[in-house]
């Protein structure tokens, strides 16, 4: 586990998962440096990671329970939790109370999560902010495949010959994954192509840039499908299993590829690109995502994928890259409010009985999904959640519809916040806040876009009173009467349970399978590897779907019929631009870790909005001025930089400022709670506003 005193472990920002090796320094805070032997980066951090030393400290951290703002101790804090929480179970029923969790947690602590929530308390209303990144991806890849697997890995797009970004800033969301695929396109000569609507650094690299229209990658796909049957490409009889075909590829000649805005020699380029070369690989992420019609989207480039066979093979296949450290840890252990553990479902009787009788479970599993993130702040704003969790995360900013959000976590009877930082908004509207232990204090295991299981291992001792979260979740299910159930000592023992789940749920011979870890003892959990699952005890395997055998009850894979729709927001003379959110290179999330770092807020030191000039002229602002964006929803303040990165008629601004570091300038104010019919992800990328200057 150690070299020369070094502890390996995993970094806690992006879903690369990239190892690194930290060394206490004895004053506090930590060496870091990237880990030569991890299978993600070799070594590579990018400028987060390798900020990491710098993000630590006591400063805004959370040491002791609060109660109403006053420090308590843990027993009663706990205490509380567990009464309120059964009170309103007892009087309104289970689905009165929610918990809404992050990908952020660790792999043990969202098992816990889960267990409590759907096993015990009888509910499914546990959502995570994943939902904000990837559910789009998740309900496509069912689709398609009947599971939520990622079919390939790291190395394909090192393998590849064309890579396609869909809406993915690589370079700046995914740094050591840009860095790897930049390294293989100097060693065999990959071709690059952007698909984003925005000019964004990923660009820098590509071959072609498709700056589509905003929202109609389904046209774009469609068309690339049709084309690919012109080429006689259509490869069924390899692919051995696909339903669906004929569907998807008439679907894909009825649509009107003009919605893209793309030229003619744009998309004869792409198609010809696409078409001429077997191994490609189309990685997609939050453009795709998040929107309205996600879930279509992502099925729009697996049908690609699917009608060629170009999946699951070396340096072929659709790859979704998620934007937490354990998005997919979550996804695995059911961590969605539609999902059950193991990549089980909840609508399947046979799938709730095994997972039911696996843990005695107190009560009868949900049948149905629990409330997704949006309708669980609906929910917590009318009053039908008496009881609300919130774990690492901080849905008062980062919700879409932020204020009505925030005003709805006011108004509920009971919220418990678990965090590491004190005061964010949410934490200000809780009755109780809870002390968490952060990244390089606890330990389990997370995992990353490739299905690459690393550890997370404590360096430093948790700070005050923090606990980690699983012991805190299970101490309040125990005290809530389920105590043999939530009784573990260490998060290897419930590693252990939770590949034993995997063993017992092996009969329906899903694709999640982890029993070949079920038997490590502490040391052996302790001293785990990066190991990509599956890991039966057979042993593993890198790929899924070469073989053609997929996961619906036939073995086939399905081809969805989809058709473009546009976002849900329409712009007109109120309203006139289109607001795309996104990350910037060295932030996070809300910042409460990467602003600790001076040289990362030095890339970019405030809230800005991208305009493009012709239309900042038009509006009349001088360079750098500051300007009101307004939405049906709310508004914010942002300085605006003139750059033709952005089309006219199309304005950017990132995610990170909140009422913390700049109150006025919360992105997700403006943003509408507008969602995926299938997915429930937010549309995040696509709302309408006006600018006009402060
Ligand atoms: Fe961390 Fe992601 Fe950067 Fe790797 S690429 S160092 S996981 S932020």
């Amino acid at each position: 586990m150690s070299a020369e005193g070094e502890i390996r472990s995993t970094c806690p920002y992006c879903g690369v998962g990239c190892g690194v090796l930290l060394r206490a320094d004895g004053r506090g805070g930590l060496e870091v440096r990237g880990d030569p032997e991890h299978p993600a980066n070799y070594g590579r951090l990018c400028s987060k990671g390798s900020a990491l030393g710098e993000t630590l400290g006591l400063d805004g951290r959370l040491l002791a329970p609060r109660i109403d703002g006053v420090e308590a101790v843990w027993d009663d804090a706990l205490e509380l939790v567990a009464d309120k929480f059964s009170a309103a179970i007892e009087e309104h029923g289970p689905d009165s109370v929610a918990f809404y969790v992050s990908g952020q947690l660790l792999t043990e602590d969202y098992y816990v999560a889960n267990k409590l929530m759907k096993g015990f308390i009888g509910s499914a209303n546990i959502d995570t902010n994943s939902r904000l990144c990837m559910a789009s991806t998740v309900a496509g890849h069912k689709r398609a495949f009947g599971t939520d697997t990622v079919p390939g890995t790291y190395e394909d797009l090192e393998e590849a010959d064309l890579v396609v970004l869909v809406g993915s800033n690589l370079a700046w969301c995914h740094p050591v994954l840009h860095q790897r695929l930049l390294a293989a396109r100097a060693r065999r000569g990959t071709r690059i192509v952007v698909v984003d609507p925005r000019r964004t650094a990923s660009c820098d690299a590509a071959d072609l840039h498709l700056a589509l229209e905003p929202g109609t990658d389904v046209a774009l796909f469609n068309h690339l499908l049709a084309a690919i049957a012109d080429a006689g490409l259509i490869a069924p009889d390899r692919a051995g299993a696909v339903n669906g075909l004929d569907e998807a590829l008439a679907a894909a000649r009825a649509t009107d590829v003009s919605a893209t805005g793309l030229s003619g020699e744009h998309l004869a380029q792409f198609c010809a690109m696409w078409t001429g070369t077997e191994r490609v690989v189309t990685v997609f992420s939050q453009g795709v995502n998040q929107s309205t019609s996600g879930s279509d989207k992502v099925n729009a480039i697996l049908n690609c994928h699917l009608a060629t066979h170009r999946i699951g093979r070396i340096g072929m296949g659709p790859f979704s890259v998620t934007g937490q450290p354990n998005a997919m840890g979550g996804r695995e252990v059911g961590g969605l409010a539609n999902m059950l553990a193991c990549h089980l479902d909840l609508e399947n009787a046979d799938h709730r009985m095994v997972v039911g009788s696996f843990w005695n479970a107190a009560s009868a599993i949900p049948n149905a999904p629990g409330l997704k993130a949006v309708d669980m702040f609906k929910a917590v704003g009318d009053g039908r959640i008496k009881a609300l969790w919130v774990i690492h995360t901080n849905p008062a900013v980062s919700m879409p519809d932020a204020d009505a959000v925030r005003d709805a976590i006011d108004g509920c009877p009971f919220v418990v916040v678990s965090d590491i930082t004190a005061e964010t908004d949410t934490a200000r509207l809780a009755d109780v806040v809870l002390p968490a232990s952060g990244w390089a204090e606890k330990s389990g295991t997370v995992t990353n876009t490739d299905r690459t299981i690393s550890r997370q291992r404590s360096v430093l001792p948790s700070p005050g009173l923090a606990r980690p979260d699983w012991q805190i979740l299970a101490q309040v299910a125990q005290r809530m009467g389920w105590v043999a159930a939530f009784d573990w000592q260490s998060p290897a023992e419930i590693f252990r349970e939770y590949a034993a789940l995997s063993a017992a749920s092996a009969q329906f011979g899903r694709d999640f399978d982890i029993s070949g870890l079920q038997g490590l003892d502490e040391a052996e959990y302790d001293a785990l590897s990066p190991t990509r699952w599956p890991v039966t005890r057979e042993g593993g395997r890198e790929r899924f779907f070469a073989d053609g055998r997929y996961y619906h009850p036939d073995g086939k894979a399905r081809m969805l019929s989809v058709s473009q729709r546009g976002p849900a927001a329409r712009t007109g003379p109120k309203y006139p631009f289109r607001l795309n959110t996104g990350r910037i290179r060295d932030q996070w999330h809300t910042m409460t870790r990467t602003a600790r770092a001076p040289r990362l807020s030095a890339h970019l030191a405030e809230p800005f909005l991208d305009i493009h000039p012709e239309d900042a002229a038009q509006l009349g602002l001088a360079p750098a001025a500051l300007v009101r964006v307004r939405s049906p929803q709310g508004q914010a303040i942002f300085r605006a930089r003139q750059t033709n990165t952005v089309a006219r008629g199309q304005v950017f601004a990132p995610i990170h400022w909140t009422g913390e570091t700049a109150p006025a300038a919360r992105v997700d104010a403006v943003i509408p709670s507008a969602h995926d019919p299938i997915s429930g992800q937010p549309e995040s990328k696509a709302a309408v506003v006006a600018v006009e200057p402060f």
